[in-house]
């Protein structure tokens, strides 16, 4: 017997009817490449997104076919968001910051037919466009005077001349929930990326998720600045629970210094934040030697990178904002864990409190999570034994685009190529990605633990750990190290920094200064390029 329920497809353009309808005046305040601050209302935005929906009818743009983005973190790109989608097309968000070879190859492999972009890339468009067959119809999103004359790039229209033409009266088409709403390519470090493609249905389950309290917690009384960009992941899925809960939403644009972030929290009296824990960095050095604080902030989501002990410290009690540790990926959609205490650990010691939010946090319902041995065999959940992460839920890859790669899964759980542990409350901590785990002697080292560690002495910025070929041992640790300007510590000094903080065959066997640590295209440290800027570095004789 079927359920007597109205039957109503989860698709995008659901937040938006819904966002217009209840919280029409909630604003959403982006800081536009033209330097400014541009302010309207979900109301306004909802119209727009319909005029975008149109004007792609106007393209003749079928459903399913694929519209990119070049763009930072602002309204235009959020009508694209809800346009795009809504009209059953869909988004593929392009990062900026890969090299304009695989943006090529992606333009290519997703057969992109539009392209959307700020016109701080009109140098990366006309750089690639020659090679990008598919795109019929370039639009950079800016005013009509703004659009550069003798770009080189054929059709190219300005986005507002585009929009303007079409007028609001649009209903949004209603179709199976299951079909494509947006796309995002993981950052290939090996081979060829691969493109997560997310439906209405798994972005809906996502955002209503992403929202709960044990979550991001977001609500009507929010102002949420996502520092994380559109084109990651779409930023965590906040531009859905923003619509769903009527938060008010700040976007950076291209400013993502400290100076400018910190002038933003205060302006726009934001109350959360989400990011990299590179981005936040940037912040807390600006703020530490102006004696600044903040007079709204009171969360911050960080993620995509294990975020150092330091910073979760400083935040907490420098700045009296509380950290979430989140961890996720592409293909997770991208939120798996996130870190919030359990009714029992009230009366714990602070510093048992703080032991426990330096994990990457608890299953978020929707995800299932489980952590194997070689053979696939489950391990148990005590905190100490780590394996092979594997996750099941409804928001999760079942295949990549194409089926590039082939089945990823085993068993129907997808392999997430990270390594942790988990404890018998749930909580995940993440060690390692499997590729960089050090095994030294037959036993693991955690990468991650000997970076938290370096990060957590005063005169280190940033620090990050690989492992050497080892005669004996097979591998050892080394730790690259970029100090803060104007900071001293010498090798001996750091490496006494390490005893009694970890397992005397855990302290790595040397430190190595370096200027910069290579990162990649969404701010994560490339080990793979470390490996190779330190390929002649020998270990000390011991
Ligand atoms: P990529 O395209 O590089 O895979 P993702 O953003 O999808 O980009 O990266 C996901 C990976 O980032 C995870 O598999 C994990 O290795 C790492 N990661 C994300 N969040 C955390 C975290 N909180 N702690 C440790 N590692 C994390």
């Amino acid at each position: 017997m079927l359920g007597l329920m109205q039957s109503q497809p989860l698709l995008i353009s659901g937040l938006i009817e819904f966002a217009e309808r209840h919280h029409g005046d909630a604003e959403i305040v982006s800081r536009r490449v033209e330097g400014d601050l541009h302010r309207y209302s979900y109301k306004d935005m909802g119209q727009r997104a319909r005029r975008v929906a149109k004007a792609l009818d106007g393209l003749k743009l079928a459903f399913s076919d694929r519209v990119a983005t070049l763009a930072w973190n602002g309204y235009r790109h959020l009508e694209l968001y809800y346009g795009v989608s809504g009209s059953g097309r869909v988004l593929h968000t392009i990062n900026p910051r890969l090299h304009p070879d695989q943006i090529a190859w992606i333009a290519n492999h997703a057969e992109d037919q539009v392209l959307c972009f700020d016109l701080s890339f009109l140098p990366l468009v006309q750089a690639v466009h020659a090679r990008c067959p598919t795109i019929k119809h370039y639009i950079a999103l800016c005013d009509a005077d703004k659009l550069p004359a003798d770009s080189g790039v054929p059709n190219l229209q300005s986005y507002e001349s585009w929009i303007d033409a079409q007028n609001t009266g649009y209903t949004w088409p209603s179709f199976d929930e299951n079909t494509a709403s947006s796309m995002c390519y993981t950052s290939g470090t090996t081979g060829n990326p691969k493109a997560a493609l997310y439906s209405h249905r798994s972005s809906t389950l996502h955002a209503y998720a992403a929202a709960l309290p044990d979550v991001m917690c977001i609500s009507a009384r929010d102002s949420i600045l996502p520092v994380v960009p559109m084109f990651h992941v779409n930023a965590w899925g906040i531009p859905y629970s923003a619509a769903l809960t009527g938060a008010k939403l700040v976007f950076p644009g291209p400013a993502l210094d400290g100076k400018s972030i910190y002038e933003l929290i205060e302006a726009e009296k934001v109350t959360y934040a989400a990011g990299v824990p590179t981005v936040w960095q940037m912040l807390l050095t600006h703020m530490k030697p102006a004696g600044l604080k903040f007079s709204t902030l009171k969360r911050t989501v960080i993620g995509g990178s294990a975020c150092p002990p330091a910073m979760i410290h400083a935040f907490r009690e420098d700045y009296g904002v509380e950290v979430l540790h989140a961890w996720g990926m592409t293909e997770m959609s991208p939120l798996g864990t996130l870190c919030t205490l359990k009714n029992k650990h009230d009366a714990l010691p602070e510093a048992e409190k703080m032991k426990i939010r330096l994990k990457q946090g608890r299953a978020i319902y929707g995800v299932d999570m489980k952590i194997v041995d070689a053979n696939g065999e489950e391990l148990p959940w005590d905190g100490k034994v780590f394996g092979d992460l594997h996750v099941k839920g409804p928001w999760i890859v079942r295949e990549y685009f194409k089926g590039e790669g082939g089945d990823p899964l085993v068993d129907g759980w997808f392999p997430t190529g990270d390594v942790g542990t988990i404890d018998p409350d749930g909580y995940l901590q993440i060690t390692d990605r499997s590729k960089d785990v050090i095994k030294s002697g037959g036993e693991w080292i955690s990468s991650i633990e000997i970076e938290n560690i370096a990060v957590a002495h005063p005169a280190v910025a940033m620090a990050a750990c690989i492992g050497v070929a080892h005669p004996k041992w097979d591998e050892r640790p080394i730790i690259a190290v970029v100090k803060k300007p104007g900071m001293e510590v010498t090798r001996d000094e750091l490496l006494r920094f390490y005893e009694g903080k970890t397992a005397k065959w855990q302290i790595p066997d040397d430190v190595v200064f370096v200027d910069a640590i290579p990162l990649g295209a969404t701010g994560k440290m490339l080990k793979t390029k470390l490996r190779e800027m330190l390929k002649d570095y020998k270990l000390p004789q011991t």
